[in-house]
């Protein structure tokens, strides 16, 4: 299986070139398919198996249509949000996700704690279509009104595990209280807890479970 036989657009496979993959990883090979296909995805994977490039590259293939460079901010809405337990987790894949989507129209952003919300704020204002976020700052943004998740389509939690040993199960239920219920949504975990079940259950309609 090759990125192009996934079927991943001319300036995706692109940016995928210049980062010198040539195949899929295996979690690549599993989840890309069914995550381009629509499906809800709860995937079991470590770090440094290539899991940010298995949910971001059909992401962004999936928004991929509704990206326009032309556009005015309000024709930009938050279509994909990632929400991550760490500033350095949002930090990394906002940076796999600026690679990856160099040749498409699609604007991406990153917000996270700790740091002066205007720059964000700013970001956010001008139109953002895939959003990577920590959950507090994300609530404070929406708090603020420069966040709106009336127009998401794509859910990832990524380092789910983690955001609930964190104590985010409050923040994620709100947020997620905020995005149509008509959404694909993607769990990325390092482990399946009972507590991770749980929330697949609450939040995920017939998941594709994925192994590596
Ligand atoms: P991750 O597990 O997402 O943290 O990725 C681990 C590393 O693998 C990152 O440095 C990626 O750039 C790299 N990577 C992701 N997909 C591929 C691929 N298909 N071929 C080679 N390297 C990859």
């Amino acid at each position: 299986l090759t990125f192009a036989e996934i079927g991943f657009a001319e300036p995706i496979l692109r940016a995928v070139l210049e980062q010198g993959y040539t195949k899929p990883t295996p979690i690549q090979a599993q989840a890309m398919p069914h995550v381009m296909q629509g499906r809800d995805v709860m995937g079991a994977a470590q770090t440094g198996t290539g899991k940010t490039a298995a949910f971001v590259l059909p992401i962004l293939q999936n928004i991929l249509p509704m990206a326009s460079s032309s556009a005015s901010p309000a024709r930009h809405p938050i279509r994909a949000l990632v929400l991550t337990p760490t500033r350095e987790l949002a930090d990394q894949v906002a940076d796999n996700a600026f690679k990856y989507a160099k040749y498409t129209d699609i604007r991406t952003a990153v917000v996270f704690g700790g740091v002066d919300m205007s720059a964000q704020t700013s970001l956010l204002r001008s139109g953002v279509e895939l959003l990577i976020a920590t959950p507090g700052r994300l609530l404070d943004h929406i708090t603020q009104k420069t966040a709106n998740l009336s127009q998401v389509q794509i859910l990832i939690l990524d380092e789910a595990d983690r955001m609930l040993d964190m104590g985010f199960l409050p923040d994620l239920q709100r947020i997620i209280g905020l995005i149509p219920a008509q959404r694909q949504t993607l769990l990325f975990s390092a482990t399946f807890s009972p507590e991770i079940k749980k929330l697949a259950q609450s939040y995920l309609r017939d998941p594709v479970t994925i192994e590596v």
